[in-house]
């Protein structure tokens, strides 16, 4: 019976032994898990390479925590690094025309994420062991080796978990989010921003159709932040999947009604209660939805002229 004991436990601690190998978390989150946004970087043609895939993803992490969400006081975080071998020639694959536009097979990326965390609040992460400069956005982010990596995973973060649209101004510039205000709404929705000096309001966006706010990472690359406006917007998604707003938030409480009533208020932004002591809300809302039916009527005639909703590598 000892005996049985004593191999069941070794048996046990092998297991976990294996998979805290497997899994190895560059960030934590002082939240569970379903209170806390999950990254999870997962690799695809580095063979059984794994340590060049994690010296790969840390010195990515190493620049993308320059960027505000993800600074190293964000505490409502975790980040995994899928330590498991996956085929040498990867899951991943550069489809031609758009050269830099590289989407890989969803179903293996996710079956490698489900080996260090469940699907709660996760953000599943390709790094294609490739040195092209490339990625995409969608349902899973994805990117290379390249030195421009870091600035795309940014990007396309941007894109699947904070719901932003791209800003620059290709044709092939896509996505809809709270980011590229409308012909009818232009920069209405971070007015009170301007107005503090923390925003611009400037044309951007698909075609130059819209308007958008300068700094950003989703118009440019070689840009080191979300800017204000983003940021803002980003602070909705932490507040609807942690509970709670990081600590960069507190610069945007003061400004307008406060986060709260921001949060709440219309579109693309996530929900949550507004603020009902605040006696301008509901003249308020009426104005905010007067322009959503703007806002809706000018992106459906827009969609319809222009059906291209990827996102490319940029
Ligand atoms: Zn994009």
């Amino acid at each position: 019976m000892k005996k049985l004991f004593i191999t069941l436990f070794t048996l046990l601690s092998t297991l976990s032994f294996a998979q805290s190998r497997e899994c190895v978390k560059i960030k934590s989150s002082k939240n569970s898990e379903g209170q806390s946004i999950n990254l999870v970087f997962v690799g695809s043609a580095f063979g059984s390479q794994l340590n060049q895939f994690e010296a790969t993803v840390r010195r990515h992490w190493r620049a993308i925590e320059r960027f505000t969400p993800f600074s190293p006081q964000i505490n409502t975080m975790n980040v995994w690094i899928v330590k498991a071998s996956s085929p040498t020639d990867g899951f991943c694959a550069s489809s031609s025309p758009i050269e830099r536009l590289i989407t890989c097979d969803i179903t293996k990326a996710k079956a490698l994420a489900d080996r260090c965390t469940s699907q709660t609040n996760r953000e599943i992460i390709v790094i294609h062991n490739s040195d092209q400069h490339g990625g995409s956005g969608g349902e899973i982010s994805v990117s290379t080796n390249s030195p421009y990596a870091p600035a795309t995973i940014v990007h396309e973060i941007g894109h699947t978990l904070f719901k932003l649209a791209d800003e620059y101004t290709r044709s092939d510039a896509g996505g809809r989010g709270p980011n590229c205000g409308g012909q009818f709404r232009q920069c209405s929705g971070w007015q009170d921003l301007i107005d503090a000096g923390l925003a611009t309001c400037e044309s951007g966006c698909r075609n130059n159709s819209k308007f958008t706010s300068s700094p950003s990472i989703m118009r440019d690359l070689n840009e080191t932040s979300f800017g204000h406006m983003n940021q803002r917007n980003i602070c909705c998604i932490f507040k609807q999947k942690t509970g709670e707003y990081p600590r960069f938030c507190q610069t945007y409480q003061n400004i307008g009604a406060g986060l709260d009533s921001y949060c709440g208020a219309g579109g693309s932004i996530p929900s949550n209660p507004s603020n009902p002591s605040d006696p301008n809300e509901s003249v308020r809302r009426f104005f905010s939805r007067l322009r959503n039916v703007g806002q809706n009527l000018n992106e459906r005639l827009n969609e319809s002229l222009n059906n291209n909703q990827t996102s490319g590598g940029n």
